[in-house]
């Protein structure tokens, strides 16, 4: 049987899991083979799993939101959008 594209990513998770039938997995690794745009998808879902496999969570410090909202109004008042005196360059 010849796999297209989305096929292959139907089976994706399965060729991932370990869990697909030895005739399709073998199939899916022939497409594979000869297919870039699977094999980036291969890539970036195999990716995606190492990076949520192991539970992690990355949690914000506390008050970072206050921080974040008080710094870019900072930013704002320090960052005038019209000002005359850097228009006339050397002073
Ligand atoms: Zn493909």
């Amino acid at each position: 049987m010849v796999l297209n594209c989305r096929h292959v990513w139907d089976y994706i998770s399965g060729y991932l899991d370990n869990t697909l039938d030895a005739q399709i997995r073998a199939d899916v690794e022939k497409h594979l083979e000869h297919c870039e745009i699977c094999s980036a998808v291969l890539d970036s879902t195999r990716n995606i799993l190492v990076l949520t496999a192991d539970d992690r969570v990355f949690e914000l410090p506390v008050g970072f939101s206050e921080r974040l909202h008080a710094r870019l109004a900072q930013v704002m008042i320090e960052t005038p959008t019209d000002d005359p005196e850097s228009a006339g360059g050397t002073g």
